[in-house]
């Protein structure tokens, strides 16, 4: 199941933008500057569908074909184009699942793949391709992931991920918390989500409800790839996170034509910083069938987080990471010290 099919019951998102909707509103350049007019463009649409929430779009500059916001989820004919090595399963997460919805591939911890929805599209995404079809549908059909954690006492931490794993319910995500927690040797919930920024309406009183009650040490690792995607009610949510005592990271994905150059990562880092988040990682792009176009190469991405180096404090600067199928972690490239 792609993302955009698996839309359930989510009033914060306020009808996201599909591609239709796009067309009606009129925003340019997607209904006169011909991205989606282009044949490519409505091909690569085909294959994994235009989504953007109202929040997100609204920070967009729609005349401006180059806008880093937009570039990140406009379908492209460039998509079309898939050099060797580019592949639909990049990662191979699959060959690391271990039961429905449980990927185990790093000793300590294990990841949960709790949907295939997401508020948003990412052109980049590694699990574009993904069909999802192992997650469970019922709390039941978790049992044998539970039971998969239970046996093994050396995981530490479990990670929600999708998809993006605040597209369900808070009271589902409790209730599968609440049974994760009771398994004594957890200590630690992870959540991968790209929703405090994009949808910020989703940090609403119940969702601080769940994660301030729940007795794992809470980290939520947000996704943000540019200053921009940082407005006024996304600080306000990631406000009312670390308010609440959430320990808040971002991960970015290094992006040809939206954050490749030293000034924006170091807005980036700033902003981030100056709403309690912690730049954590900066990935190298997944080699994902269609997003060849976004790909900057290791040797630039070297120098621009030495450039970063040159300006920040240690803290400041994510690492520089890849991942490598059938490594016990990511590689990371560059460590996150610096002697600032
Ligand atoms: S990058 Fe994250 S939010 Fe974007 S499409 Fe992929 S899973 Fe969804």
């Amino acid at each position: 199941m792609k993302p955009s099919d698996h839309s359930n019951a989510n009033s914060h998102l306020n009808h996201p933008l599909a591609e239709p909707d796009c067309f009606k509103s009129g925003l340019s350049p997607v209904s006169s500057g011909g991205q989606l007019t282009d044949t490519g463009a409505l091909k690569a649409a085909q294959a994994f569908s235009f989504r953007v929430p109202p929040v997100f779009a609204s920070l967009i500059d729609w005349q401006n074909a180059d806008d880093p916001l937009l570039l990140q989820v406009i379908p492209s004919a460039k998509e079309l184009i898939i050099p060797e090595g580019y592949t639909q399963n990049p990662l191979d997460e699959h060959h690391y699942l271990r039961v429905p919805g449980l990927v185990a591939k790093y000793p300590g911890r294990v990841l949960l793949r709790l949907t295939g929805a997401c508020p948003i599209h990412c052109r980049y995404c590694f699990r574009r391709h993904d069909s999802f079809g192992d997650i469970p549908k019922e709390m039941g059909e978790w049992q044998p992931a539970l039971e998969w954690i239970a046996r093994d006492t050396a995981i530490r931490e479990v990670i929600f991920s999708g998809g993006d794993p605040l597209m369900l319910a808070n009271g589902q995500l409790a209730e599968l918390s609440a049974r994760i927690a009771a398994i004594g040797h957890v200590r630690r919930l992870r959540i991968h989500t790209r929703m405090p920024v994009c949808s910020p309406g989703r940090v609403n009183d119940s969702l601080l409800e769940w994660l301030t009650s729940t007795n794992m040490l809470t980290f939520i690792v947000i996704h943000v790839n540019h200053p921009a995607e940082l407005g006024r009610e996304g600080c306000a949510a990631l406000g009312r996170l670390a308010d609440a005592g959430i320990t808040l990271l971002n991960q970015s994905v290094l992006l040809k034509g939206v954050n490749d150059s030293v000034d924006v990562l170091e807005a980036l880092s700033e902003k981030l910083l100056q709403n309690r988040v912690l730049p954590y990682y900066l990935h190298l792009l997944d080699p994902v069938a269609g997003a060849a176009h976004f790909y900057v190469d290791e040797s630039h991405a070297r120098q621009l987080v030495q450039g970063l180096r040159d300006r920040l404090g240690g803290y400041a600067v994510p690492r520089l990471a890849r991942e490598i199928p059938g490594r016990l972690s990511k590689k990371v490239l560059e460590g996150i010290h610096n002697t600032g």
